[in-house]
C-alpha cells in the first residue's frame, strides 16, 4: 500500500544558511554560516541542489559507502494509538539500521564527504549511537576514526566502537569531549559531529541523509505529526528539509527532550543559552539548543514536549508489552504522545513516532532489577 519512495541522487551545488538564506559555495564550514557567526548567532547551513526535480528528495552521493542503511520497517500500533487518543500511530523502527540507530542515515553521506575531502581521520563526540555508527562507516570507508566520549557511555557502545578498530578516547564531560574534537579538527581531522558552543549541529552532508526518512514516512501516508527524540536537532532538521523538498504538506514536528531546553526557547529564552539538566536518556542529553532545531519547530508549526526519565521508563515498558524494546530516549517519543493526547491535541490524528534505537542495542545499560521480574510469581 505504500507508494514509491521519491529519491534522487545528485551532487550539491552549494550551501545556504537556515537562518539568513546567505548562499555560499560548497565547502565545509564547522562554524556554520559565517554571516550569522559574525553576529554571534550560530546557525547551521544546508546543502543546495541546483536544478533538482520538484517533489523528490535529493540526496548527495555516498560514493558506494553503505552498510544497507534506510528502508526501515514502519509498523502500526492500534492499541497505543487508542490509548493516546490518536486515529493512527505508526512506529518507524530505526533500530533496524545496520548499527542499530537512525545515525547510519547520516554516517553514509558524512563519510563520503570526508573521503572526498581527502581526510584521513574522522573525529566525533558521542554518547553512544553516533559514535558506534560513525566508527562502522569509517571502517567501511577505509578511514581512521577517533570517538571522544564520557564515562557514561554504555559498555555495549564501547565494544561496538572498538570492534571497528576506531580509537575511543574517554574524557571527563561533554565540554571536554567537544574540546577534544575541536583540537583534532584544527589538526585537519574531519569533524563528524558538532563540537562548538553555541552548538550548531552536524555537517549538512550528514543531515541531508535524514531526508530519506521523510520520504519513507510520506510513502506510507503523510502523517499529521512526527515525534522525534531531540538533542541538537539533526534528525529534526533533516526531516524538515525532506518534507519541504517532497512538497506534499508539512507534518507538525514534535521534539521530545528529557528536560526543558527547546520548551524554554519556545517560551522566549535565547537558543544560545545553556540549559543544564541530568537524564538517563543518554541519546538526547546535553545542555544546548541549536538554531536548526528551533527552525524545524517554527517551520512545521511544531512543538517541544518534555518527558522525564520516569515517564520514558513507563513508555519503554508499555512498548515492551507491544513487542518493541526501545531505548529510553526513543520510548520517550511515545510518552510525549500521551502528554499531547491528554491535552486533547491528537483526536483522530495520524502520528509517526521515530524509534531511533533499540533497548537491546548499544545504548541502554543493563539495569540491576528488571521491573517485570518483580511482578511474576516467586
Ligand atoms: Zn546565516
Amino acid at each position: 500500500m505504500s507508494e514509491q519512495i521519491a529519491v534522487q541522487i545528485q551532487s550539491p551545488s552549494g550551501l545556504s544558511c537556515l537562518r539568513c538564506d546567505f548562499a555560499l559555495p560548497l565547502g565545509d564550514h564547522d562554524a556554520g554560516c559565517p554571516r550569522c557567526a559574525a553576529e554571534e548567532h550560530a546557525s547551521n547551513l544546508r546543502l543546495v541542489f541546483r536544478g533538482a526535480a520538484q517533489g523528490r528528495i535529493v540526496l548527495p552521493p555516498t560514493g558506494g559507502i553503505s552498510l544497507g542503511e534506510g528502508g526501515t520497517p514502519q509498523v502500526e500500533a492500534p492499541d497505543l494509538a487508542a490509548e493516546a487518543g490518536l486515529g493512527r500511530l505508526s512506529l518507524k523502527l530505526e533500530w533496524c539500521n545496520p548499527t542499530g540507530s537512525h545515525k547510519d542515515r547520516m554516517s553514509a553521506p558524512l563519510l563520503a564527504r570526508a573521503r572526498e575531502r581527502g581526510a584521513t581521520l574522522v573525529a566525533a563526540a558521542s554518547s553512544g549511537n553516533a559514535g558506534v555508527s560513525l566508527a562502522a562507516y569509517a571502517a567501511r570507508a577505509g578511514l581512521a576514526a577517533e570517538i571522544a566520549t564520557t564515562p557514561s557511555m554504555p559498555d555495549g557502545a564501547r565494544r561496538a566502537i572498538r570492534a571497528t578498530g576506531a580509537r575511543l578516547v574517554e574524557v571527563a564531560d561533554t565540554a571536554a569531549r567537544w574540546e577534544h574534537v575541536g583540537r583534532l579538527a584544527a589538526e585537519g581531522a574531519f569533524a563528524a559531529t558538532n563540537y562548538r558552543r553555541p552548538a550548531l549541529g552536524t555537517n549538512p552532508f550528514g543531515i541531508a541523509g535524514y531526508k530519506a526518512l521523510a520520504a519513507e514516512i510520506a510513502a506510507d501516508g503523510l502523517p499529521d505529526l512526527v515525534v522525534v527524540p531531540c538533542a541538537r536537532g539533526d534528525l529534526l532538521s533533516g526531516l524538515l528539509l525532506g518534507f519541504q523538498e517532497l512538497g506534499r504538506g508539512m507534518p507538525r514536528l514534535v521534539a521530545v527532550e528529557p528536560f526543558p531546553r527547546l520548551a524554554r526557547v519556545l517560551a522566549g529564552a535565547d537558543y544560545r543559552e545553556s540549559f543544564p539538566g541530568r537524564t538517563a536518556q543518554l541519546s538526547i542529553g546535553g545542555d544546548t539548543v541549536t538554531f536548526q532545531a528551533l527552525h524545524a519547530l517554527r517551520e512545521s508549526r511544531g512543538t517541544a514536549v518534555v518527558v522525564d526519565d520516569a515517564a520514558a521508563r513507563a513508555a519503554q515498558m508499555r512498548l515492551g508489552r507491544a513487542g518493541l524494546h526501545a531505548e529510553l530516549s526513543a520510548a520517550a517519543g511515545v510518552a510525549a504522545l500521551s502528554v499531547l493526547g491528554a491535552e486533547g491535541a491528537l483526536t483522530g490524528r495520524h502520528a509517526v513516532a521515530v524509534l531511533t534505537g533499540s533497548g537491546a542495542g548499544a545504548m541502554d545499560a543493563p539495569t540491576d532489577t528488571n521491573p517485570f521480574d518483580q511482578r511474576g510469581p516467586r
